[in-house]
């Protein structure tokens, strides 16, 4: 058991605090201490940010970037430590924490090209003899806020990101996995990152309060549940900062009755049911198109799903671990309980599944047929491992019910039909859209963000839109007279 401290000026900071719990999700075993920061530590962190930035911001781009490839030989270099420690604290399987680091080294590697993606735009001779041109400007000091379930990739989609731009970061990890964060700050340090460019602040819904709200914070980049992106965007836009707040899921995979059913159900059974439903795009809704699709994926699913092994995480054999704490067990369980009450059939409930470990959050891989969209387990993110088969008559009736969801992250439809791909991309109202691909997670080249009540502000995560989130343009015009040869007027006196 560790006592962890927050991170300041390159180094542990501790101060009289309050701490909470961090339980290992696969025995309830107490994995380390997480103190709670007040008012004092907030102030204490984002003074040396601010006292550290203006020199940060100051050094050349390649500089910088330079920073971020050596950033990127560490993660490397550590590789198996930060996947066991993701692991540990998450409790995702061992598979599962390499996929999330290597998608979070996938962004570190974008922003070693800092100095490519900060070259500005340049237009000659906009009239006459004037040019204009734009720059990008750091912000300042800003922050992130991050979930549970995805410890490493969510804060490494914001961190490289701000600090090439010449940002300094505070970091507020989740409380409940806070672990990983002091690593990747030690990392960070020893690539060269100068005392004061990176913090981590640890706490609750109160110390994230405390840091949107102070006033040297310029913008605020937030990453969890709908009911939180939606308070932090309305409270730090309040306070006139630049918010971009990610939110819930219900992601729709529609199945056509051409689709391969047998790559759909392989593919669906990972998008579903991988790291315990827990993951913002996972699939868990099918929609499927007529009944004798329903029945067909239903059959291809059922051994599929029978096969799957939960397992305490650390356990190389794992293809499911446990939820992240008993609430998440208790919330499973009553989203199940509902669908049966409101009529819906549990072909397979994972509170009965066979072998599930007897201590520990572990609840096995669910599938809920004839699920009605009046029906909470359909209304809700249940965040869980638990796929609703929804059947329907056509494409237009899938592509009604997905839109009228109130979230619209990702989406995937499965088919042999480019007319109905055609349709369903340009029709689905959402911000990741597949194509037989049931996770449409952008590349770090590309950004990452929903539509509707999945993202509250303007720019998505990492990627182009990155770069826009953490810089302010300046566009200057300039002319420049020509000289005529004579003696200035000031010379003639
Ligand atoms: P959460 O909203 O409970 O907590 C996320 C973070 O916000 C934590 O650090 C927490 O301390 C803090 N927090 C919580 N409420 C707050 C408030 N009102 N004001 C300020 N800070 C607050 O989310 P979680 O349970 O950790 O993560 C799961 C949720 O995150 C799911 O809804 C999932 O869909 C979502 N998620 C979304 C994406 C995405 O890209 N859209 C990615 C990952 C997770």
């Amino acid at each position: 058991m560790q006592s962890l401290s927050h991170w300041i000026n390159n180094q542990a900071y501790q101060a009289d605090e309050t701490c909470l719990d961090d339980l290992n999700p696969a025995d309830g075993t107490l994995l380390a201490r997480v103190p709670v920061a007040g008012l004092g530590t907030v102030n204490q962190a984002v003074a040396a940010a601010v006292q550290a930035q203006k020199a940060w911001a100051a050094q050349p781009v390649h500089k910088r970037a330079q920073i971020m490839f050596n950033f990127r030989g560490l993660i490397s270099a550590h590789h198996d430590e930060l996947v066991e420690l993701i692991s540990l604290d998450n409790g995702k399987t061992l598979a599962d924490a390499k996929g999330e680091l290597q998608r979070g080294l996938e962004v570190v590697e974008y922003a070693c090209g800092a100095p490519e993606l900060l070259k500005g735009e340049h237009s000659r001779r906009v009239s006459g003899d004037i040019d204009s041109w734009s720059e990008f400007h750091s912000l300042g000091v800003v922050l992130g806020i991050t979930p549970f379930n995805f410890p490493a990739m969510v804060p490494l989609w914001m961190i490289p990101m701000a600090l090439i731009c010449g940002n300094a970061f505070v970091l507020k990890p989740s409380e409940k996995v806070p672990m990983v964060a002091n690593r990747l700050a030690e990392l960070l340090a020893e690539a060269g990152l100068p005392a004061g460019v990176f913090s981590v602040v640890h706490g609750n819904r109160n110390t994230a309060e405390l840091l949107i709200d102070h006033l040297d914070i310029q913008a605020v980049s937030f990453v969890g549940s709908t009911a939180a992106a939606k308070a932090i965007y309305q409270r730090a836009a309040a306070g006139g900062k630049r918010v971009q707040a990610l939110g819930g899921a219900k992601n729709h995979a529609v199945i056509m009755p051409d689709a391969d059913l047998d790559n759909a159900a392989s593919t669906l059974i990972g998008a579903a049911y991988g790291g315990s439903g827990q993951r913002c795009m996972a699939i868990s809704v099918a929609v499927c198109v007529e009944d004798g699709t329903a029945d067909r994926l239903i059959q291809h699913l059922l051994p599929r799903l029978d096969e799957l092994k939960v397992a305490g995480s650390q356990q190389q054999e794992a293809d499911m671990g446990p939820l992240i704490d008993e609430m998440a067990v208790q919330r499973v369980g009553r989203a199940l309980d509902e669908a049966h009450g409101q009529g819906a059939a549990l072909i397979r409930d994972g509170r009965q599944s066979p072998l599930l470990p007897e201590r520990g959050c572990f609840v096995g891989p669910s599938l809920v047929d004839h699920v009605q969209p009046r029906m909470s387990c359909y209304q809700q993110e249940i965040f869980g491992p638990v796929l609703s088969v929804v059947r329907v008559n056509s494409l237009d009736e899938a592509l009604t019910l997905a839109n009228q969801h109130e979230y619209g992250n990702g989406a995937c439809i499965f088919t042999e039909s480019g007319a109905a791909a055609s349709e369903f991309t340009s029709q689905m109202q959402a911000g990741m859209v597949g194509v037989n691909v049931p996770l449409p997670v952008p590349m770090a080249f590309h950004s990452f963000g929903g539509w509707k009540q999945s993202l509250f502000g303007d720019l998505l995560v990492y990627g182009p839109d990155g770069v826009r989130f953490y810089t302010k343009r300046k566009t200057i015009t300039q002319r420049w007279l020509k000289s005529t040869g004579h003696s200035t007027a000031f010379g003639q006196l």
